[in-house]
């Protein structure tokens, strides 16, 4: 679909501040839909190829989003399915950890999803981007300063000036866009470190993704293809130096420790590196000829891997209303089409948040009285297959309500 708007140099359908994920991806639906669009980022493309230790495992309907994209066949041979989702409550030193597993086959599924790392999709959206004549992808661009006037929204960038009829912000949590809209945000700091690593391995994990609960923060591991892992460890702020101060082997030594030796002996592969959580919602999702998502509306603790998951989900819908909007020639960057995203966003990302940030807390709390529920909910878990039935659809399909790109339909 075309709009109607001539095209001009530096003026677009559509302006996307922050090539994250979340960015990327709502810039392919975009483009693949017609619109021009023009993605500023201010990193470096060239530093996302190099192996991080940051990966990103999607459920479900998230893989569908992927596959909208069209990267799909450039990405398969990188990555690893999920096909065991492994609890552990190893909270209480002197009890045996307890254990349960969730099965795809149990509901009627191959597989979960799929484990990413990000240095092979933002690469192959990147490419896929590039191989869009309506697509303007504008790596190494800050914006610094965006201005709103009734029909057009005027970005200032070290890369040039650009407009557009809608900007939208994907540039994550300190989101310029988001303060020029002036929407104000909840935050607050889980006193907590997420730490990242890649490694190696000698026993399989049978794609399996393990997330040890204990009272710092989860410990998780999640699978790669062969023999290697990604690695996301949480603990308390003040304890991150003494772990990343530690010896290469007595790093390695406390991973296998946290993992109970289930991949036998660890290597290596990346240099740990650190992340503080924050949780933060934005009050709003949109303002005259603004919308945001991704991290720049909402943001929380890695725990059950959802964020990615939550932002796929903003992206597919913004695209569809864009998409349904121009089609009817509606003006993109009205409030009255924006409205229509927020009311279909806000109440997964209030109860998506509302739920990690209560497991959080359930998990890196070492009362007696929230370990014994901890158990007690686990065993409970293991003993009712149809609660473990309703718990992993729910973390599949969340009821979003019906978005088409998560049901294999088009935009
Ligand atoms: C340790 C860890 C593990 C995680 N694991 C998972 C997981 O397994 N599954 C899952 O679903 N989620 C996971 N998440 C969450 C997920 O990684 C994030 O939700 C996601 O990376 C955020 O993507 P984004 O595109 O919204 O933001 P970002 O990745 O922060 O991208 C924002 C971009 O905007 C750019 N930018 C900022 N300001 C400007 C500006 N003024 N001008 C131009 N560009 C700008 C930045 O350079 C950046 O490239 C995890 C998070 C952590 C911390």
């Amino acid at each position: 679909m075309k709009t109607k708007e001539p095209e001009q140099k530096n003026n677009f359908d559509v302006a996307i501040v922050g090539g994250g994920m979340a960015g990327l991806v709502l810039a392919c639906l975009l483009g693949q839909s017609g619109f021009s669009v023009c993605v500023a980022d201010a990193e470096d493309p060239r530093h996302f190829a190099i192996p991080s230790g940051r990966t990103v495992a999607l459920m479900g309907g998230s893989i569908d989003i992927i596959k909208a994209t069209g990267i799909w066949p450039n990405i398969i041979n990188d990555i690893c399915p999920l096909d065991v989702l492994r609890i552990i409550d190893d909270s209480a030193g002197h009890v045996s950890p307890l254990r349960i597993d969730f099965k795809p086959e149990d509901i009627g599924r191959s597989s979960f999803g799929y484990n990413i790392p990000h240095h092979v999709l933002k690469p192959a959206l990147i490419q896929r981007l590039k191989a869009m004549g309506n697509i303007s992808y504008l790596p190494k661009t800050s914006v610094s300063h965006i201005a709103v006037s009734p029909a057009r929204v005027t970005l200032t960038t070290d890369n040039g000036i650009f407009t557009a009829r809608l900007v939208i912000g994907t540039d994550g949590k300190k989101s310029i866009v988001r303060q020029a809209a002036q929407i104000e945000l909840d935050k607050k700091s889980y006193g907590q470190t997420a730490m990242t690593c890649l490694i190696r391995h000698t026993r399989p994990h049978h794609n399996t993704s393990a997330e040890h609960h204990r009272p710092g923060g989860p410990f998780t591991y999640v699978p790669l293809p062969g023999n290697i892992s990604s690695i996301v460890w949480v603990e308390k702020d003040e304890d991150i130096p003494a772990y990343l101060s530690l010896k290469k082997q007595d790093l390695e030594r406390a991973i296998q420790d946290r993992s109970l030796d289930a991949l036998g002996r660890v290597t290596l592969m990346t240099d740990p590196q650190s992340w503080p959580l924050v949780t933060l919602t934005a009050q709003k999702l949109i303002a005259p000829r603004i919308a945001l998502a991704g991290e720049a509306a909402h943001a929380f603790s890695p725990i059950g891997a959802q964020g990615l998951n939550l932002s796929l989900r903003d992206v597919a819908v913004l695209a569809e209303i864009l998409t349904d909007s121009a089609r009817l020639g509606e003006d993109i960057g009205d409030l009255l089409v924006l409205s229509r995203y927020q009311s279909r966003r806000q109440t997964d990302i209030q109860t998506r948040t509302w739920g990690v940030n209560n497991l959080n807390r359930m998990v890196s709390n070492d009362t007696e009285f929230l370990r014994g529920l901890r158990r007690t909910g686990l065993k409970t878990l293991a003993r009712f297959p149809t609660l473990r039935q309703v718990m992993m659809k729910e973390g599949l399909s969340p009821l979003t309500g019906h978005i088409r790109l998560m049901q294999e339909s088009a935009l």
